[in-house]
């Protein structure tokens, strides 16, 4: 039975977190600076969350690791979405898991994944279920040429993909994947690859940050610039994607929705990851609340931070011997630097990321604009007459207005010009 009530969690409670990388000591960093507790739990000793917080170091499967450490946190979360089912329902039953066992079930799995999308109208590329190298042919015969076989569980960062072109070979490619079960894609010629991050609180509420734009080298993220260089309509249509995603898995936490824009400006949703992504690491420099706060607030049934991005940003992984240039980065005025702690550079390992910010223009409130005071931080005030909706300032100086509603919804209205 599930120990989770919907209850809610104070500073000073302990949150356990699975997993033991890098997203999980930006969680646990975030969470203490609201005074959360954290612990780890993680099979590998010197894991970078383990540097911030304490660590419970054991396999996933040790239950009585497993048992020692439900009794030592209020709740539990993951910075991973490969935690073994078993290991999520142990401690489900022990504590408020959050997410929810299920939805990480259904997130560690493609075919689960794409089946899932499918069944609440979210389009995806075309999919074929490949169970050995004997059926890739006919898959490959339905989905066409280039196509992409992926392993269906435990991949990431573009590990267990093999591409599927003219040359190719079925056992070959099998052999290349190497997982027990395939899923084969066909290859989308995308225009640009976007994510958009949501957050869903307790109380059902969410909030979604604008979609960013990804740009990967050998598979892995390398630079995330925000916002998206794309159409303001597929941007809304983007977060809207997102929003129906999270409340149709009854999400509590986070969730990045990974998505392929087409050149026609359709989105097709590549994959999701019910926790912190690196495609939001931007946030802890561009916005008022970082996807890691955000990600506490919401396991922790506290309400959700405002997501108003102060800056632009590009972000930039430090991958394997770039970490080295910290140096530099350093000097360097409007980059912030964030290093993991992680003690060797291999080839294509996570060691850091930069994030290079570019202030959004001031906002002024119409007091200040009215008495000519130069530009301060304010908020923009609210207008009455617009029931419930509220004027974000991203297109204040244009005669387009950008409006969202209380729901999220979002439409364009017009509005009188603000002199700047
Ligand atoms: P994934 O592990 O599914 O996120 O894939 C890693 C990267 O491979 C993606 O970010 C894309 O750049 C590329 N990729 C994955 N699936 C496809 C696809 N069906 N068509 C084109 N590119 C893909």
């Amino acid at each position: 039975m599930s120990a989770d009530s919907g209850q809610g969690f104070a500073p000073g409670a302990t949150i356990g977190i699975l997993g033991g990388g890098q997203l999980g000591r930006m969680t646990a960093l975030a969470a203490a600076r609201l005074g959360f507790r954290c612990r780890i739990f993680c099979p590998d000793a010197d894991a970078p969350a383990s540097h911030v917080a304490p660590a419970e170091v054991a396999p996933y499967d040790d239950e009585a690791a497993l048992e020692r450490f439900a009794g030592q946190v209020d709740l539990v979360t993951f910075e991973f979405e490969n935690v073994p089912d078993r290991t999520a329902a142990f401690l489900a039953e022990r504590r408020p898991t959050r997410p929810a066992p299920r939805i990480l079930s259904i997130c560690q799995e493609r075919l689960r994944e794409k089946d899932f999308l499918a069944s609440i109208q979210v389009p995806t590329t075309r999919y074929r279920r490949v169970e050995s190298a004997a059926e890739l042919p006919a898959a490959v015969g339905a989905l066409g040429r280039p196509a992409i076989l992926k392993s269906a569980a435990f991949g990431y960062d573009g590990k267990g993909q093999v591409r599927i072109d003219a040359e190719a070979d079925s056992a070959t490619a099998w052999e290349k994947m190497g997982g027990a079960l395939g899923i084969l894609e066909a290859h989308v010629d995308f225009d640009r690859e976007i994510s958009v991050i949501v957050a869903r609180g307790t109380d059902q509420r969410a909030v979604v940050y604008p979609p960013v734009e990804n740009q990967h080298r050998n598979h892995i993220l390398d630079t995330t610039i925000v916002p998206a260089r794309i159409a303001e309509a597929v941007a809304m249509k983007a977060e809207a994607i997102g929003r129906h995603v999270a409340e149709r898995l009854g999400l509590v936490g986070l969730l990045a929705v990974e998505m392929f824009v087409t050149r026609d400006g359709a989105i097709l949703v590549n994959e999701l990851a019910p926790r912190p992504h690196n495609s939001g690491h931007w946030s802890i420099d561009g916005c008022v609340t970082s996807q890691f706060e955000q990600f506490v607030r919401a396991v922790a049934g506290l309400p959700l931070g405002s997501i108003e991005r102060h800056s632009d940003a590009v972000m930039k992984n430090l991958i394997g011997d770039a970490a080295g240039s910290w140096r530099e980065i350093l000097a360097e005025p409007g980059a912030k630097l964030h290093l993991y702690g992680k003690s060797e550079a291999r080839p294509g390992r996570k060691m850091g990321h930069v994030t290079r910010l570019k202030r959004r223009p001031q906002r002024r409130t119409v007091r200040s604009r009215r008495k000519g005071l130069g530009s301060r931080w304010a908020s923009f005030p609210r207008r009455p007459s617009a029931g419930g909706t509220r004027i974000t300032s991203a297109m204040r100086r244009s005669r387009k207005a950008q409006v969202s509603t209380e729901s999220g919804d979002r439409s364009l209205i017009q509005y009188s010009t603000v002199a700047a």
